[in-house]
């Protein structure tokens, strides 16, 4: 029968069960002696943090501690094709054996003895795991030990609990671990997405993951995936028409980058999560990817029409009311070497005007009219230092009584160190803290009344947040930027809700937005053909630092705040590019962009109880009949009815005459004003469109192109036309439609006309 020895004795028979015994206890000591410590199953040990947009989208994939990319996906997120390739490939009697399969083992010991060479692993999945968690030399002894651990594996764990481990632990790759990492670096899909032809070429990367993905290896990769193939059709997973379509499919793996999209802003996130988030491996954010990338476009291209201007160029985008920040570029091209990384919406510069609006917001709250005259005339006062200043205009002149309307929208510098004084010092620096602008006033003290010019410093971000803020109605609240933070067992952590400040009136900002978006007050100062003149209304402010080395312009419509700086990082001038010039075309572009998108335009929403009122267009007074034009302005009933009348214009022998308050007198000499100041600012005057301007339609406006039509000194008395017909105007200014072919527009008041002609095509 069999060849066995036969024992003969009792007592060999007694000698040969105590050694068999005495080896299987010695066995079993040792075998309990092998260290086990189920720790290593902790995922968090070698987690990736992920950093997603508002949809999902990966913009960032973190290397763990293991210096892998590794992305935690439970067995019912990944791909059945997946699952049971892996399992064809590797363990195909996987349900069946006790954690090893002495077949499989036998089977390739003899594949290896016969090809002399080890090729053939033969180990079970479950011993893979082991090996991974627990690493081992490739020593008999070490095997033995992996083969223990595989069955304590076996006799903890389910099943699919080991390969759900095994899955997201096997090498795919160079740093890359587990198939969440692989499908999202290779394939760009999640794991459940994946089709038959991109399991198998998964499925056939563990063996070898360096060579195989490496170009070298490209041959032996599509072999391999074809044999996992022809084994998914030979146990019934795929039927032969759709294993024949996924062999026909080129192996396509897309290079390994950890980086997606948005870079500042996901090294931003990682490096500004509170404690509390710290074991989050999942961070769903509120940046919006496709926004992203078509807001870099816009900078990319913005730089190349810029040439030598400013190098450098900022950009956030916050959702409005809530503050969500959608896009973030911090540099031109974040892989420039040199200074790519550098995230300047993190950088503190000098915001020059862009901070005036915080300032005629406080002083409204303490009184200010948008109608009242600020003197615009030279004045010299004495900073910390004991240095004289005397602050100038952008344009290099003095403007004599300017309605506070006029003076916010047109940036003039003294009297928004009127403003200033007006507020005082104390009550200005606690108004920027509340606002949101807290780290520049910490050291606002040493800036004395050049504060409101901007001489501190902000950050692009700080300062978006602020004017969201102001489109709030007055109500700060930090940027957000997590919508859901989920940690390696995928439970979502608690997030913080966002603190509330109220730090100017509700009526205060929405005077200050409504003169922000009124183009027509704009123009005294910027001149009117002004590049941030957009054709649907949003409220926008830009500002320049002291010797034209920073450039902003921020904004919003009625859906979004925009915040744009241009600049170099090494603070070297631009030269003598204004705001206006440098980030305003920017602005613009993204302010159309977002229209396109959906945007709605910026909405006026007065308070309750405040109407608009007609006032002398010079002094801001009740009108008289002796005032040479009017304008309209908000006030409420209490403030309307303690409003005086004009005391600049009279009558004299049937002539129309300014009387000067004492404070004008010198200026208006100087301006050689005083004898002709008969109807000095009395004629209407159109501002826009400008005479000889040629229009060209942007079709991407389509329904809301429109062509502002504003004038000075054209009151609601005003009667305007177009190409000789009468058009209505409703008060102030508004857009026209425009119609291609050459234009004549006129105003006419009871103090003069004017006419401008035009074209569009
Ligand atoms: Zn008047």
């Amino acid at each position: 029968v069999a060849d066995f020895p036969v024992i003969r004795s009792s007592q060999e028979r007694r000698r040969m069960l105590l050694a068999t015994a005495g080896i299987g206890v010695a066995f079993v000591l040792w075998a309990t002696s092998v260290p086990f410590d189920t720790h290593a199953l902790d995922y968090r040990t070698i987690a990736s943090v992920r950093v997603l947009d508002r949809h999902g989208t990966p913009l960032r994939t973190t290397l763990g501690n293991q210096g892998t990319a590794a992305v935690w996906t439970p067995l019912s997120n990944m791909s059945p094709y997946l699952i049971q390739a892996t399992i064809a490939a590797e363990d195909k009697r996987f349900y069946r054996h006790p954690g090893l399969d002495p077949l499989a083992t036998l089977r390739a010991a003899w594949t290896d003895l016969a090809q002399h060479k080890l090729v053939a692993g033969g180990s079970t999945i479950t011993q893979q795991l082991a090996g991974m968690l627990w690493p081992e030399p490739r020593t008999i002894p070490g095997k033995l030990r992996e083969a223990v651990r595989a069955v304590r594996l076996e006799m903890l764990y389910s099943k699919n609990a080991i390969l759900e481990q095994y899955l997201n632990r096997a090498p795919y790759g160079p740093m890359i671990q587990g198939v969440g990492a692989a499908s999202e670096a290779y394939f760009q899909v999640s794991p459940d997405r994946m089709g038959p032809a991109q399991a198998a070429t998964l499925a056939a990367l563990p063996q070898a993951p360096t060579w195989l993905t490496s170009e070298a290896g490209k041959g032996a990769l599509r072999r391999r995936r074809d044999h996992v193939l022809a084994l998914l059709e030979r146990s019934g997973v795929l039927g032969a028409e759709a294993a024949h379509e996924a062999g026909e499919r080129p192996i396509e793996l897309l290079p390994h980058a950890q980086t997606r999209g948005a870079p500042h802003f996901a090294d931003w996130v990682l490096a500004s999560l509170p404690a509390l988030l710290r074991t989050a491996t999942s961070l769903r954010t509120t940046l919006d990817a496709r926004l992203q990338k078509d807001v870099e476009a816009i900078v990319r291209e913005a730089e190349t029409r810029q040439g030598d201007a400013a190098t450098q160029v900022a950009v956030v985008v916050e959702t409005l009311p809530s503050a969500e920040i959608l896009a973030m570029v911090g540099s031109l091209d974040w892989t420039d070497p040199r200074e790519g990384q550098v995230n300047a919406t993190l950088a503190r510069r000098q915001p020059g005007s862009a901070l005036k609006p915080f300032f005629y917001a406080l002083a409204f709250d303490r009184g200010l009219s948008p109608a009242d005259p600020l003197a615009d005339v030279p004045m010299h006062f004495v900073d910390p230092e004991g240095a004289d200043l005397s602050p100038r205009n952008f344009d290099g002149r003095y403007h004599g009584p300017v309605r506070a309307r006029v003076a916010l929208a047109s940036s003039f510098n003294v009297p928004a160190v009127r403003v200033q004084e007006r507020v005082g010092i104390g009550r200005a620096i606690e108004g920027l803290r509340n606002a949101g602008l807290g780290d520049f006033a910490n050291d606002a003290d040493q800036y004395g009344l050049g504060l409101t010019l901007g001489v501190g410093e902000v950050t692009l971000l700080d300062l978006t947040t602020a004017y969201a803020g102001l489109a709030r109605g007055g109500v700060w609240q930090p940027p957000t930027y997590l919508q859901e933070a989920d940690d390696s067992r995928g439970c979502a952590l608690p997030l913080s809700s966002p603190v509330e400040k109220r730090w100017c009136r509700a009526s205060s900002a929405f005077l200050v937005e409504d003169i922000l978006a009124d183009d027509a007050a704009r123009t005294p100062g910027f001149g009117n053909a002004s590049v941030i003149d957009l054709p649907f209304p949003v409220v926008v402010k830009t500002g320049t630092s002291t010797g034209y080395r920073d450039a902003w312009c921020v904004g919003f419509d009625g859906d979004h705040v925009i915040g744009v700086w241009t600049g170099n990082f090494d603070g070297s001038p631009a030269h003598g590019r204004g705001g206006v010039r440098t980030a305003g075309p920017i602005f613009r572009e993204i302010a159309i962009y977002l229209h396109g998108r959906g945007s709605r335009p910026w909405v006026a929403q007065p308070p309750p109880g405040w109407t608009e009122r007609v006032v002398c267009a010079l002094s801001g007074g009740r009108p008289r009949d002796a005032c040479a034009g009017t304008v309209l302005e908000w006030f409420n009933d209490r403030d309307w009815s303690a409003r005086r009348p004009c005391s600049f214009h009279h009558w004299r022998d049937g002539r129309r005459e300014i009387a000067w308050p004492a404070g004008y007198r010198e200026w208006a000499a100087a301006a050689d004003l005083a004898p002709a100041g008969i109807d000095a600012s009395g004629s209407p005057q159109i501002t826009s469109p400008t005479g000889g301007s040629v229009y060209f339609l942007d079709p991407r406006l389509g329904e809301a192109a429109g062509i502002r039509v504003a004038a000075l000194n054209a009151g609601v008395d005003a009667r305007w036309s177009m190409d000789g017909s009468a058009i209505a105007m409703p008060g102030g200014d508004f857009y026209w439609r425009p119609v291609p072919g050459d234009h004549v527009v006129e105003v006419a008041t009871p103090a003069g006309r004017d006419v401008v002609r035009f074209s569009v095509r």
